[in-house]
This record gives structure tokens, sequence and C-alpha cells, in this order.
């Protein structure tokens, strides 16, 4: 079982290097999904309020505290501000509520979702708000004129308020992250992006760390979680079935979701591999192989630029450039 960790260099705190990420798990399945990965030696929860399920989050760490596996302390918390709330009055009660739901009385980890300031939704209205204003009749969402600087200022104060232990950002690019290290007076600890195989993010991930910004990569499998989202992925090959990557998984007795996880390990990336299912559960913690130098040339040739998680594609709303 894999416990490497990463130091955050903002608070010196450890962050786990494998986590489970929470997106699309049932809210049917999530409380007993999130025990399991604990009992199984998960120590980092990735959770957002856009996932929908942040109540069940909350039961699943109750459960595993109550019987006595972990402390609260023992494990590191991270969710996410929606695009909704970036508006200055609206970030401090959108935590709180992801905070009640969670059951907790802090996050070790707070990170703005997206670069996008969406108009907002109340919490009676909508919950979690989602992209479109009027899911009814727009087509787009509708944006709002907030500024990061706006944003990144309240998250800040969350870590003053003792509410958060770190901040961050997530599908931010270089340019956006040097214009906010201007003016933080809390660096961001980690940028939280989209990273595997066909899109290494060479370039991001070395500005990054060179920053002291960790990161944490998600959908390591590529296409997987996207094929019920847009056609556009099943056009795309699976990276589980890449020749490159079965290969070398053959040659480490391992699978290829290991090698595909054990590659951004190697990079000193945290990964936040989503399962419901325990034999994969523990398989994706059992990180603990090397990936030689010749293994690791040629997953970089793979490289090809691929993203799924665009807002471009989806929404006219073109962050990656
Ligand atoms: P993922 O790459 O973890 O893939 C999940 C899929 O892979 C699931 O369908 C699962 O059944 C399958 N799978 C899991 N383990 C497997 C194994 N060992 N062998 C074969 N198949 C396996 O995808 P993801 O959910 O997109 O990303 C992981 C997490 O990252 C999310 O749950 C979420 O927490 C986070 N995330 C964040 C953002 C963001 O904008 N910040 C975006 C997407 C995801």
């Amino acid at each position: 079982m894999t416990t490497a960790t990463v130091t955050l260099k903002t608070t010196n705190q450890a962050m786990p290097l494998v986590g489970l990420g929470t997106w699309k798990i049932p809210q049917s399945e999530t409380a007993k999904v999130v025990e399991n990965s604990i009992q199984n030696g998960y120590r980092l929860l990735d959770c957002a309020c856009d996932y929908g399920n942040e109540v069940e989050v909350g039961k699943g760490i109750k459960a595993a505290i109550d019987t006595g596996v972990v402390k609260r302390e023992d494990i590191f918390v991270t969710s996410k501000l929606w695009n909704t709330f970036h508006a200055r009055e609206h970030v401090r009660p959108a935590l709180e509520r992801t905070l009640k739901d969670l059951d907790l009385e802090y996050l070790d980890l707070y990170l703005i979702h997206f670069p996008i300031s969406l108009k907002y939704v109340d919490f009676e209205t909508r919950y979690p708000p989602e992209w479109l204003y009027n899911p009814e009749s727009d087509k787009l969402p509708t944006y709002a004129d907030i500024s990061i600087r706006e944003t990144w200022e309240a998250m800040e104060e969350l870590v003053d308020a003792g509410l958060v232990k770190n901040i961050g950002v997530a599908n931010f690019n270089c340019s956006l992250i040097m214009d906010l290290l201007k003016y933080a007076r809390i660096k961001p600890a980690v940028n939280q992006v989209e990273i595997h195989p066909y899109l290494a993010q060479d370039v991001l991930v070395e500005f990054c760390q060179r920053k002291d910004i960790a990161i944490t990569a998600y959908s390591s499998f590529g296409s997987i979680s996207y094929l019920s989202l847009f056609d556009g992925a099943k056009s795309i090959p699976s990276l589980l079935e890449d020749e490159t990557i079965v290969k070398i998984a053959k040659k480490h007795s391992k699978t290829a979701a290991q090698v595909l996880l054990r590659w951004s390990l190697e990079r000193q990336i945290a990964v936040i591999p989503k399962s419901g299912n325990e034999e994969r559960l523990r398989q994706n913690i059992d990180l603990d192989f090397t990936l030689s130098k010749e293994d690791m040339d040629e997953i970089k040739k793979l490289d090809k630029g691929i993203r799924f998680n665009n807002p471009g594609a989806y929404f006219d709303c073109p962050i990656f450039g």
C-alpha cells in the first residue's frame, strides 16, 4: 500500500500522493465506497460541491472514524469552490455549506474548481448549481464579472478564519498562475489538472513545481469518465488498452491502471483515481513499484495533447486556448 506524500510548501503539511476521486460515485454508493477506501488505506478524499455527494462522503468519513480506523487528523480532505460562488460574499457561505455537508470543521485543501465565474445561483434554487443558470432554457452558461483576484482574496480569508488549511486552484494554466502569484498573500498550495500520458502537461508541471505548487492529476485513465459526456471521447483509444502501457504493465506484473498511476507518482504528481469497486480500490493504491527511465521515455512518446475535460468544447468557454 502506497503511503507516499508530498509536502505542501505553504504549510509544510503532508498531502498523500494517492487519494480517492469522488466525481460520479452515485449518492447511494458513496458512503460505503468512502468508508471502504479508508479501510483500504486511502487517506485523501477528493470532493467537490459539484459532485453532488458531499453529504454521503461525510457519512463515509464518519463511519470510518466511528469504527476507529482513523481520526479526523489522519485524513486529508479536499473540496472545491464552484463557479457560481466566486463573488467575495459567496465564497465563505459556499465553503460553510461544503463543511456542513461533509460534517467537518475544517478542510485540508479548498480549490477554485475552474477559472470561470458564473452568475450566482442561491442554495434554495439549486444545489449543486451546475453550469447553466436556467437549465430548462439555456444552452450556454451566464458569466459573472468577478476577477480571480477577488475570489482568491476571499479564499485567503478562509485560511485566516481557520476553516481551511491550504488553498489552491484547479484547471489553471501558467499565465493565470503567474498573475495570481503577483498578489497572493497566501500562495496556492496545489494546482489540480487533467494529466495522463495523452496529455502529459510537461510545461505546466515543471512551472508549478518550480514555484512550489504541488500538482494533482485528475482523469489519470484518460477518456473513460468522458465516454458518456461527449461522443468525441469514444473515438480516442482507451489508455487502459494502449499497447505501450499494456506492455509495460506486463513487464512489471501490474495492471495498465497501476502503470498509469505510477507514471504520475514518478513525476511527484498526486493521483486521485475514482472507483467504487473494492478490487480496483485496492489496486489503485498498490503502487509501490518503480518505472524505469526507459519506461518513462516510452510513455512520454504517447503525449498527443488530447484533453477531455474542456469547457471550450462543451460550452464555448475556451479557457485552455
Ligand atoms: P479516473 O481517471 O479516475 O477514471 C475513473 C474511471 O476508471 C471509472 O469509470 C472507474 O470505473 C475506472 N477505473 C478505476 N480504477 C480502475 C482500474 N484499476 N482498472 C480499470 N478501470 C478503473 O477519472 P476521473 O473520475 O475523471 O478523475 C478522478 C477524480 O479526479 C474524480 O473522481 C474527481 O475527484 C477528480 N476530477 C477533478 C476535476 C477538476 O476539474 N478538478 C475534473 C475531473 C475529475
